[in-house]
């Protein structure tokens, strides 16, 4: 082999000899042509053998002997060696052109890849002259393109492993490559020559959508708009849908750019469509229904923050994770926000009624949280952030997730600080009030209850100790109604007589016999006083005197009084006393209430000590055996008046009791009233009970001071009408069945037929009544009592039989008198309250029906009280019926 230059220098070569300026020309050419194209060149004889050849040596650095022949064979790696060999042979002897590529030393040691080519040079005769060959270093040029390849398959590996569907197209939108995901999007397996068809015809097959639906302009197309150069990042704007062959209808979001070559031409673009339909139908759930979640959220900050309720949400940690202006409202501004389930003992409260401090456990949060429990308005006591002491309902639920888990809780806290005060203070004025009414009904009660005829003697009457004592407790009682420490009574001891000192309470010993005597230090109500208040007393008022302004302030005052409230006693017009309250030192504002107490009390104070007063009178009468006829009839007088006077204010304290009752009542049964309050309203139930049941009895007892006042004054009005005694004793035993309960009560009748009589049906029921109650009151609750009514010849007879004491017979004629009580003779079940006027009245009544009253009894052995009522001619009650 060789080149044309070898010619001219070289030594060895066949046709070196030949110098001639053509051939000169010619070396240098292929001197020249080697330098350029940076190709080894060569020459051959037409049987192989080269030539030398500069450009070879230059690069194997072999020697122009070394080379010569096959002697190039050298410097071809030994491995290629053979192979070269066998083609170069081959390829002379076809004489053909031919290319093969080996790996060649180069004189620095290192095996460089080279591509050689041999032409076959030949004559005019197709004969071949001689061989020129080329040889160029290409180990560059393949690493790079191995390079390339490897990057290529790395690339489509890449693009193969990616889901999204891509597509790389040249610049006129032809497809250069996609990937499987792509190739699956669009269904192309239906339509092989998809690939090859030109971008428009491609979008023809598709249909390309906007989001909404509408149709896509050609230039609208995402491949288009990358192809123009626009960058595609995702965007959510830039969606778009598409039904594809494969009929799915998907919304693909794009991305990509376009390919550019060196001077920035675009060459073509890559685009990547994501299937985004499930994800934007994700997303779009979720905006809805983030949108909704922050609309209610919205909603619901709204009502936290004007709500008057101190509300605070914690997460399922018990970390507070909202709270509203209320609850800084409530627990003070400083209140720690954010704190872990054990922390909540910084918020420090008691219960109410043990006064515990509540422990961080037993916060109704923390057991919302860790057990799920529902806490509904339960009672603390707390102090605030700001050192407050309040008092406050705590409610809690939990938040449940939603497989039930408990995710959070709420709770709700409402100050009740003023509420309760305000319940305190009405509480303490309704108690006030009861035992005011509770005091006034003892004051009733005395005045109605029998004299007493065992404890007294007739001396102590005389000598007005009883009355004095009487005094002392109607004073201690109207201490009790007007709530004052200190009262004093004053009365007449006869009508028109001065006033004097009857008892007092709240004073010292030493104050009392001061006050007793008159002595003018004492500073009780001095005459003067008394006189000039005449008239307004006597007008009912109740007068304050207030010790501090005119005219009282000249008055002397040793007791630093005040003021003192001033109510006159009266009895038919007269001022037979006067009943004054104070609190001593102790300011005081005297309320309206406190004022018409102490009137009420006043009116009931002066028919205690009247009636006391008449009492006294009667017994110093019967003790001088004068004029008891006299005293008798004062008595009647003041019976008339009592009743009289005392039966409104019964009737009224009857009706309100009742109207409290049924509203106490109303309030328990309704549904979700708390424990407290459930308690306070048992609590109030009960007192009411009990006073409507004491006036109850009261009323019963004014009904027999009335009647009794008639049957002396000869005006018990009956009005008898035929009727059925048969009837009226079943009506009286069904309705003390039901208001004795737990008693056995027999009824004994005569078969079904009727027992006519002409009665007051309604006198002979309370002849049965008071017989049947009296049968109940004096036996013990677990003996029965036996009803029986019987027909005997032209009488009907009604029993009534109990187990109780028995009376002994020296009693039993008293019995029918009027205030008449059987010594020993005590209530077994129910009240003690009793006038002894009942069978007196019960006496009155038969008696005025034409029939008879009688007991038969025996001490041990219980009582059977017994009346008669002679029978009505049937035909009479059948022509009057
Ligand atoms: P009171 O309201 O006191 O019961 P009554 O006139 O009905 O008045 O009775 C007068 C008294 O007769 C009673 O106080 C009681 O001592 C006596 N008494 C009445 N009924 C019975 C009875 N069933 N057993 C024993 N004692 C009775």
């Amino acid at each position: 082999m060789t080149e044309s230059s070898s010619h001219s220098s070289g030594t060895t070569s066949s046709t070196a000899a030949i110098s001639t300026p053509e051939y000169e020309r010619e070396a240098r050419r292929w001197q020249t042509l080697a330098q350029a194209t940076g190709q080894i060149l060569w020459a051959g004889a037409p049987d192989g053998q080269a030539e030398d050849s500069p450009s070879w040596r230059a690069f194997t650095g072999q020697t122009p002997d070394e080379a010569r022949g096959w002697g190039w064979l050298d410097a071809v790696h030994p491995d290629d060696r053979e192979r070269v060999e066998a083609e170069w042979r081959r390829g002379l002897a076809d004489t053909q052109p031919f290319r093969t590529e080996f790996r060649l030393r180069r004189k620095d040691g290192e095996d460089r890849l080279v591509a050689a080519w041999i032409l076959p040079v030949t004559d005019d005769d197709g004969r071949v002259t001689e061989w020129v060959g080329g040889c160029g270093d290409i180990t560059e040029r393949v690493r790079l393109r191995e390079a390339a390849q490897e990057r290529a398959r790395q690339l489509e590996a890449t693009l193969e492993s990616i889901a999204d569907a891509l597509v790389i197209c040249d610049a006129s939108g032809g497809i250069v490559m996609v990937n499987s995901a792509f190739a699956n999007l669009m269904g192309l397996d239906r339509d092989p020559a998809y690939r090859s068809r030109p971008l428009r015809e491609r979008m023809g097959l598709v249909d390309i959508m906007h989001v909404d639906g509408t149709k896509m302009r050609p230039e609208e197309w995402p491949l288009a708009r990358l192809l123009r150069g626009e960058v595609m990042r995702g965007d959510r704007k830039d969606d778009f849908r598409v039904r594809a062959f494969s009929g799915k209808d998907v919304l693909l979001n794009p991305s990509g750019a376009a390919l550019r070559d060196e001077s920035g031409r675009i060459t073509g673009a890559v685009a990547v469509y994501r299937d985004v339909t499930e994800r934007r139908r994700l997303e779009t759930e979720r905006e809805l229904a983030f949108e909704e979640a922050s609309r209610q959220s919205a909603r619901l900050r709204t009502v936290l923050d004007v709500l008057p309720l101190g509300v605070s949400i914690s997460d399922a940690t018990g970390q507070l994770v909202m709270l509203n202006p209320a609850f800084f409202e409530l627990w003070g501004e400083n209140a720690p926000a954010s704190q872990h389930i054990d922390d909540y003992q910084a918020y420090k409260a008691w219960w109410p009624e043990s006064g515990e401090p509540v422990a961080a456990g037993e916060w109704a949060m923390t057991r919302a949280l860790k057990r799920g429990e529902m806490t509904v308005a339960e009672e603390c006591e707390i102090e605030t952030f700001a050192g407050e002491h309040k008092t406050i309902l705590n409610s809690a639920a939990p938040i449940r997730g939603e497989h039930g888990e408990i995710t959070g809780a709420v709770s709700v806290g409402v100050d009740i600080t003023a509420r309760k005060q305000l319940e305190r203070r009405l509480r303490a004025s309704e108690q006030r009030t009861h035992e005011a009414l509770d005091a006034l009904l003892t004051l009733a009660e005395q005045l109605v209850s029998p004299p007493a005829h065992d404890e007294t003697t007739t001396a102590e009457h005389v000598q007005g100790q009883h009355l004095q004592a009487i005094g002392r407790s109607l004073a201690a009682l109207a201490a009790q109604v007007v709530g004052c420490p200190r009262v004093a009574l004053l009365v007449a001891e006869r009508r028109g007589e001065p006033l004097r000192p009857l008892a007092t309470v709240g004073v010292s010993e030493e104050e009392e016999r001061q006050w007793r005597r008159g002595d003018p230090e004492s500073g009780y109500l001095r005459d003067t006083l008394l006189a000039d208040s005449q008239a307004r007393l006597l007008n009912g008022e109740v007068l304050l005197i207030d010790y501090t302004r005119p005219p009282f302030n000249t008055l002397p005052n040793p007791h630093r009084l005040r003021a003192i409230l001033l109510a006159p006693l009266r009895i038919g017009g007269e001022l037979v006393g006067v009943i004054n309250a104070d609190f001593g030192e102790e300011a005081h504002e005297y309320t309206a209430q406190e004022m018409r107490l102490l009137g009420a009390v006043a009116q009931l104070v002066a028919l205690v000590v009247e009636r006391e007063r008449l009492l006294q009178q009667r017994m110093e009468a019967e003790a001088r055996a004068l004029a008891l006829a006299e005293a008798n009839q004062r008595m009647d007088e003041f019976l008339g008046i009592a009743s009289h006077e005392l039966r409104t204010p019964v009737t009224v304290l009857v009706a309100n009791t009742q109207l409290l009752l049924r509203q106490a009542e109303r309030a328990q049964a309704q549904a979700g009233i708390q424990n407290a309050e459930r308690e306070r309203v048992e609590r109030e139930l009960s007192l009411l009970r009990r006073m409507d049941g004491q006036l109850k009895r009261l009323n019963r007892l004014l009904s027999d001071l009335v009647d009794v006042s008639r049957i002396r004054a000869d005006r018990l009005d009956l009005r008898p009408e035929p009727g059925d005694l048969g009837e009226i004793v079943r009506e009286i035993v069904v309705e003390q069945r039901l208001a004795y309960a737990d008693r056995d009560i027999r009824l004994e009748m005569p078969n079904t037929e009727p027992v006519p009589v002409f009665a007051d049906s309604e006198r002979i029921g309370q002849v049965v009544t008071n017989y049947l109650t009296n049968a109940l009151k004096y036996s013990d609750a677990t003996q029965p009592v036996a009803v029986r009514l019987s027909v005997a010849g032209r009488q009907a007879r009604v029993e009534v039989r109990d187990h109780g004491k028995g009376i002994a017979p020296e009693y039993v004629p008293h019995i029918w008198e009027v205030f008449y009580r059987v010594p020993g003779i005590e209530v077994r079940t129910g009240s003690a309250m009793g006038l002894g006027l009942g069978l007196h009245i019960c006496k009155t009544i038969i008696e005025r029906h034409g029939g008879e009253v009688g007991l038969d009894s025996q001490p041990g052995d219980g009582s059977t009280f017994w009346f008669t009522l002679p029978l009505a001619q049937v035909e009479t009650i059948s022509t009057r019926v």
